[in-house]
């Protein structure tokens, strides 16, 4: 398939803000594309080689980008820069630049996608002191042969700045229309959630139909999307809505680690899918040591544990280790310990299917317990008053809360999902109202007095899982010592964007926008409706959006999750719930 067919279909998915009206375009092409192309395609519609799991990030500096545009375009270098400076878009020149070119050469080779899928892997992977050279000949001999078209998304994709909005909700709609029906979607949806990769599902829908892709089951070295839990705000109400009994576990201040055992080595992955096994290689070892099967699949809370105590240590002592150097004195200066939660998979059985008390028992026997591999400390409650209880001693041994689990038949492992089988109460609720809220920033306004010079405060947004958009919920401008504003510019200027990035929605308008990718704790004092604020727009009142009030920064940037992993608008409106209902309680 030519890359100019791909290069049209981003153009229109661009310029349509209407997801239907994507879904249709992404379909229409995918039933068209060669279905052994297909997977690569998916993989370039969101601007990767592969899924996120397989090392590998494709990037290139923009002065390299500018360079090859040059050569490519036969312009000099400067004049590259200043039409990058006056655009601020390398997609934009390079379509700009090739155009101009294209009305002169006569002859080019016209560009297929295997061979923008085999150039795009020659930059990715070139290393060494040559490798800037490599990726700046290789950019440049795929430019020569482009369209102004293919030039602009060829460098939006070296840059990490593809925007055409093909989430991952909007691939799966589109695959579910091309190949499947609407009643498939759902299992569809499954199959990506427990592989963590859309190109997978994209080819064997095409290949095989519905058939294979129930067939797609959880395998070692393929991470599962992380399960995960609903709020209340008492324990009292945690209790009923489990029906009046449930399992709760200590919930740890650690980080979370799916750790995908093999015969001969061992893998551990974040919940944004990161390899983090460098970070962790005694838990690595020991897990391998200790597990009685050949293959498994668990989840865990690494924490670091006190070497002179003995007693937990709040999570950035593990962050803490995750950026020491000599990773055999961090072993050694910061112990730490998994405590195991749940089995997903043993020795070719799925364990996702089976209900909670029989997954615990499995990942309690599948084990050596013992040192640095534990299991969650668990108690069967029947009432409120053994939920308190039991909430004590959690915070008594350090940790942040609960994690009521259901022990319900229907207790599965919902990959990829947040419902009320767990669910967590923490101390901090007993502070404020609600939880804290881990939000993507989208823009940034320039300082004023102490802060000239430096961002001042940003726009913050919430994610809509329902539509794949970012809409915003406060603008943060407290929490932030001397430190962060001047690790600001470093920590977000690579996401900067000329303008409003197509997944954002928002009416108020900061100096800067970027393209969301950083998540930040924020906690605040209540949510309102607000008339500037985008999140469920319309939702709870016409014209009104939910904001929240006197936001706060923790100090924590949450560099474990992707920008869709972060506090999703249904959340917010469902905390607003609470609070209603708390204020009701009160009023009574
Ligand atoms: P938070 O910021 O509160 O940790 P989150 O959005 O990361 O929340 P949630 O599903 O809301 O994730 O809360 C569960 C998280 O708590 C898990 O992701 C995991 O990291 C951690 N955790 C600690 N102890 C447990 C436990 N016993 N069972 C499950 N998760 C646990």
């Amino acid at each position: 398939m030519l890359y100019s067919d791909l290069a049209e279909t981003f153009d229109r998915l661009e310029s349509t803000g209407s997801r239907l009206e994507m879904t249709s375009i992404l379909a229409e092409f995918f039933r068209r594309a060669d279905k052994a192309e297909l997977r690569s395609i998916v993989y370039l519609s969101q601007g990767k080689l592969h899924p996120d799991f397989v090392p590998g990030v494709l990037g290139m500096a923009d002065r390299l980008v500018m360079k090859a545009i040059a050569k490519a375009s036969g312009n000099p270098d400067d004049k590259v820069e200043k039409l990058t400076v006056e655009t601020g878009d390398l997609g934009q020149v390079a379509e700009a630049m090739i155009s101009r070119k294209k009305q002169m050469a006569l002859f080019s080779e016209e560009l297929t996608v295997a061979r923008v899928v085999k150039g795009l892997t020659t930059i990715e992977n070139a290393e060494g002191k040559d490798s800037q050279d490599v990726k700046q000949k290789t950019l440049a001999g795929l430019l020569h042969d482009s369209g102004p078209l293919e030039a602009r998304y060829l460098c939006r994709t070296v840059t990490g700045r593809m925007r055409v909005g093909a989430a991952d909700m909007t691939i799966l709609d589109a695959l579910a229309e091309a190949f499947a029906t609407k009643e498939d979607r759902p299992t569809i949806e499954r199959a990506f959630n427990v592989t963590c990769d859309i190109g997978l599902v994209a080819e064997t829908i095409a290949n095989g139909g519905m058939d294979a892709v129930l067939a797609i089951g959880v395998k070692v070295g393929s991470p599962v999307k992380v399960m995960l839990a609903e709020r209340l705000p008492s324990i009292a109400e945690v209790v009923e809505k489990m029906g009046g009994r449930c399992a709760m576990e200590y919930k740890y201040d650690g980080i979370r680690v799916q750790a995908h055992i093999g015969r001969d080595s061992v893998k551990l992955y974040s919940r944004r899918l990161e390899d983090l096994t460098s970070n962790f290689p005694d838990i690595a070892e020991a897990l391998r040591a200790r597990c009685r099967h050949g293959e498994a699949i668990i989840e865990g809370e690494c924490v670091a544990v006190d070497p002179e105590t003995g007693y937990m240590l709040p999570f950035q002592n593990v962050t803490h280790r995750r950026k020491k150097h000599g990773m055999d004195e961090a072993v050694r200066d910061v112990p730490v310990r998994i405590f195991m939660f749940d089995m997903l998979y043993a020795d070719g059985r799925d364990w996702t299917s089976e209900p909670y008390l029989d997954r615990r028992a499995a990942l309690e026997s599948g084990f050596e317990i013992g040192d640095n591999v534990q299991m969650t400390t668990m108690r069967m409650v029947g009432s409120p008053e053994e939920g308190e209880d039991f909430f004590a001693s959690a915070i008594g041994a350090r940790c942040e809360g609960i994690m009521a689990k259901s022990v319900a038949p229907d207790s599965v492992y919902r990959a990829g999902s947040r419902g009320f089988l767990w669910i967590k109460y923490k101390k901090d609720y007993q502070q404020a109202l609600t939880d804290s809220f881990d939000l993507a920033v989208v823009g940034a306004f320039y300082g004023m007095g102490k802060r000239a010079g430096r961002y001042g405060a940003l726009l913050m947004a919430a994610y809509d899982n329902e539509t794949g958009r970012f809409e915003t919920v406060c603008k943060l401008g407290t929490g932030f010592d001397d430190a962060f504003l001047d690790a600001m510019p470093a920590l977000l200027d690579g996401t900067l964007s000329e303008t409003r990035p197509s997944s954002v929605d928002a009416e108020m308008v900061p100096d800067v926008w970027f393209d969301p990718a950083v998540v930040l704790e924020v906690v605040a004092a209540e949510i309102t409706l607000s008339p500037i604020h985008t999140a469920a727009k319309d939702v709870l009142k016409e014209g009104a959006g939910l904001g929240i009030r006197f936001p706060r920064f923790t100090g924590r940037v949450r560099d474990d999750k992707t920008p869709e992993q972060c506090t999703t608008v249904s959340e917010i409106v469902e905390m607003y719930g609470m609070q209603v209902h708390d204020s009701d309680g009160l009023s009574e």
